[in-house]
């Protein structure tokens, strides 16, 4: 099997293991918080970890095992949410961390939800149609002793689409009997997606992004931003960012990015892409690899792949203002001391990117009712509740003097711990 490469090029050091990572933002919330010892060795472990090895047959007959996971970091406020991830990379100590970025996003937005998160090792642009949708059928009967839409309901992530979560409904559904689209979200619109669903987390990103041009009296028509990772997040915020008036300098996938400091046509890039299936040889742009995307000068740099991009050994060379964080956790606890010093304002994942979440749970809404919004009611519910996060978590984190992104935290572990220790330890 292929190995993608780390996007900025290096290999992931200790300090950089994303579940480390995790662990210590939680930390230094629960300092601030003086939080109980108890309360702290209950958050610091994930709930439940399942992991599977299945097998699925694959074109040429040949069976090939592979490693799935599904981690449940809380259910103190509700079933639990999270993405599926297809990837190379995906290991236990990354879907861990992404579990629990998951509870502190939805306990942040107030959504009635714990967090999941879910990943196969595999790299899905080297299997065919068939053999995806075999890996998810087998992978979502495997996960069935967790799934339903009062227990755990993924949603896309990197390397799944709105096709693998109907896929995932499909098996679910013909397990039970009848159908049951709340059992996912980010499914097509024709089985019981949500409009908008799609666009969300690109258009909170967006959302976000012009919420800080304000604070850094930044004038976002005309300002330069560097997107990391065209995927669904990052090139629906380059669209979205582009028609507000942005100049999108630099756009980039696994295998590399381009750089037009005029600016770049998102719509022209993904036309590239689609004729061509990726987006070097872009006509009038210089060619640039993943790692230099992030030091190019700009407004605006939107992370919008994997995690751990922007370390303790490139921080000191970003030369953005700001930082929206389409991906998780693409910014190390290294990274964030620095960029805190140089005065670069980091938008942290839980809040730039929780449009999705906040969409998934208007669509579980939508699915449990039977009864759909329109497009421009989800979008105008959207746009309120990532500003009002927003403004919330900046005027909290200005009154503690902590960054955005420990102010996030510091609020969203505080509305867990809260409801723990309302709950009590059970027996
Ligand atoms: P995607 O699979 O649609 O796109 C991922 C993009 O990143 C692609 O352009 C891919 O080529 C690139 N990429 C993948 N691996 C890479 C690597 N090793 N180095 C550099 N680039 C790489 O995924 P997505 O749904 O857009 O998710 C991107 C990020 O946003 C992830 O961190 C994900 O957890 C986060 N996120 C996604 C959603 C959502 O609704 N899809 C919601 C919240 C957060």
């Amino acid at each position: 099997m292929m190995m993608e490469t780390p996007a900025n090029g290096r290999p992931p050091g200790p300090r950089d293991d994303p579940w480390d990572m995790a662990l210590q933002q939680f930390h230094l919330a629960a300092e601030h918080l003086r939080l109980k010892r108890g309360v702290r060795e209950v958050l610091s472990h994930p709930q439940r970890e399942f992991k599977v090895n299945f097998p699925v047959e694959m074109d040429d007959g040949s069976v090939r095992v592979f490693a799935g996971y599904r981690v449940l970091h809380s259910t103190v406020l509700g079933p639990t949410k999270g993405g599926l991830r297809y990837s190379p990379l995906v290991r236990i100590s990354e879907v861990r961390a992404l579990a629990m970025w998951m509870t502190w996003k939805c306990a942040l937005t107030h959504l009635p939800y714990g967090g999941a998160k879910g990943g196969v090792a595999c790299d899905p642009s080297l299997l065919s149609s068939g053999e995806l949708e075999r890996l998810t059928r087998r992978y979502a009967t495997e996960l069935a002793p967790l799934s339903g839409d009062r227990r755990d309901i993924p949603a896309p992530d990197v390397g799944t689409n709105a096709q693998v979560m109907a896929w995932f409904m499909d098996t679910y559904s013909m397990h039970h009997g009848f159908s049951v689209p709340s059992v996912v979200t980010g499914k097509p619109v024709s089985i019981g997606g949500s409009a908008g669903r799609q666009e969300a987390t690109g258009r909170g990103v967006m959302i976000t992004a012009r919420e800080a041009a304000e604070v850094r009296g930044i004038a976002f028509v005309g300002s330069r931003v560097a997107v990391q990772g065209f995927g669904n997040v990052g090139s629906t915020a380059a669209h979205l960012m582009h028609a507000a008036g942005c100049r999108i300098v630099a756009v980039s996938d696994v295998r590399g990015g381009i750089y037009s400091p005029g600016g770049l046509d998102p719509a022209a890039v993904r036309r590239h892409i689609d004729a061509t299936g990726s987006i070097e040889g872009f006509p009038g742009a210089d060619a640039v690899s993943n790692a230099e995307l992030l030091e190019v000068p700009c407004e605006f740099l939107v992370p919008a792949a994997i995690e751990g991009q922007i370390t303790g050994a490139n921080a000191s060379r970003i030369r953005a203002q700001v930082i929206v964080e389409g991906a998780n956790g693409p910014t190390t606890p290294d990274a964030d001391r620095i960029l805190d010093d140089r005065g670069i304002l980091v938008v942290p994942d839980v809040v730039a990117n929780a449009g999705g979440v906040i969409v998934s749970y208007f669509e579980w809404v939508q699915d449990l009712q039977s009864y759909f919004w329109s497009e421009e009611e989800i979008n105008a519910h959207l746009e309120r509740l990532m500003v009002h996060t927003f403004r919330r978590v900046l005027a909290f984190s200005r009154e503690q003097h902590v960054s955005l992104r420990t102010g996030a935290l510091i609020f969203a572990v505080k509305r867990v711990s809260d409801a723990l220790l309302t709950r009590g330890v059970y027996p």
